[in-house]
């Protein structure tokens, strides 16, 4: 996605709402947003994203979407997980800044105005929320907490809680990132790596749930994490494979070849001084040196075939402003 930002917006500030079976959050969610930015006199749109509920939100979103000008939906034809939800949102937005909120009231509308505050005029690129006092049960504030130090010491972005639904971005950011599988926890990283370095944090207010129930299991920490070596390997190596698997198949075959020549020459001299050698088979280095040999040229071969399915993907680099070019 090289296309350039548009120059104005019909709105100036799109809120993008992802859920699933929230349909008895929706009518005070929507009416708490409409009260705090009709207050200050901004634009509005808010985008509902029905990730495929089986409750009646769709219904609650016609309803309220009937008498109220700014909210507009999408539904899914079945559940496709928040990232896909927050993905779908963010290429309907038309605001100038983009803000995300979860749908159960954990989030505080109240924090919007400022949220906007940040990305227009402090010129953040993204501001992440940063739930301080939280109100989980202990079996999810405390894992949480590992999440975001490994998620802090990988990406060297220093965010004290990634996971924060509530996050606001300049509509750059949305417009050329996306966001799939579950990566909704890392959107700071990959805003990062797709240049924009402006990421800050703001306390936000954070309710107990309201209604209903959480969405998310204790399996999140696991598949967050193997997400998190993802991305980070995607984002590093993804237009250059070998550098990667190359790397690592030749050191493993030299370190292999090496063990394996040491062996062979130490027979060859043992038996040539006619000393008694161990057979090269009964020494544990020989398996060690086969195994590292043939894992070496299987990384090798890897890296070779990931750059070909790489060479077939399509380039795209992020183009951020022009001048006198056209096209
Ligand atoms: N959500 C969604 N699709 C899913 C799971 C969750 O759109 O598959 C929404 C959910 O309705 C809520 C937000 O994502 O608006 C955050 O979910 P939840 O409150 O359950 O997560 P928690 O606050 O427990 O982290
Ligand atoms: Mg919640």
């Amino acid at each position: 996605m090289s296309k350039l930002p548009p120059k104005t917006f019909p709105v100036e500030l799109s809120i993008v709402v992802p859920l699933l079976n929230e349909a008895e959050s929706l009518p005070e969610l929507t009416q708490w947003i409409q009260r705090v930015l009709l207050a200050r006199g901004l634009s509005y749109e808010v985008i509902l994203i029905d990730d495929g509920s089986t409750d009646d939100s769709w219904e609650v979103i016609e309803a309220l979407a009937a008498s109220d000008a700014a909210l507009r939906g999408i539904r899914f034809n079945r559940n496709y997980g928040k990232s896909a939800a927050l993905d779908t949102g963010f290429r309907a937005t038309r605001g100038r800044v983009v803000c995300t909120m979860d749908a159960d009231l954990q989030d505080s509308p109240e924090e919007l105005p400022e949220l906007y505050r940040l990305i227009t005029e402090e010129k953040y690129d993204l501001i992440s929320g940063w739930k301080k006092k939280r109100f989980d049960p202990l079996s999810k504030t405390i894992p949480t907490k590992l999440f975001n130090g490994v998620t802090r010491w990988i990406s060297g972005i220093q965010l004290h809680d990634f996971n924060c639904g509530l996050k606001a971005y300049d509509s750059r950011v949305v417009k050329s990132i996306e966001v799939y599988g579950e990566m909704h926890r890392y959107i700071p990283v990959i805003a990062k790596w797709a240049g924009f370095r402006r990421i800050g944090e703001k306390v936000v207010q954070h309710q107990e749930r309201k209604y209903g129930v959480t969405k998310f299991g204790l399996e999140r920490f696991v598949y967050g994490f193997l997400d998190l070596l993802s991305i980070t390997f995607v984002s590093r190596f993804r237009r250059r494979p070998m550098h990667f698997f190359g790397t690592m198949g030749v050191l493993a075959f030299f370190i292999g070849a090496i063990i394996a020549l040491w062996l062979t020459g130490e027979k060859f001299w043992l038996s040539m001084h006619n000393l008694r050698a161990r057979s090269v088979t009964d020494q544990p280095l020989f398996f060690f040196a086969l195994v590292a040999v043939i894992v070496g040229v299987q990384l090798f071969l890897v890296g070779f075939l990931a750059e070909m399915v790489q060479l077939n993907g399509h380039r795209e680099y992020l183009v951020r402003e022009k001048l006198k070019i056209e096209n």
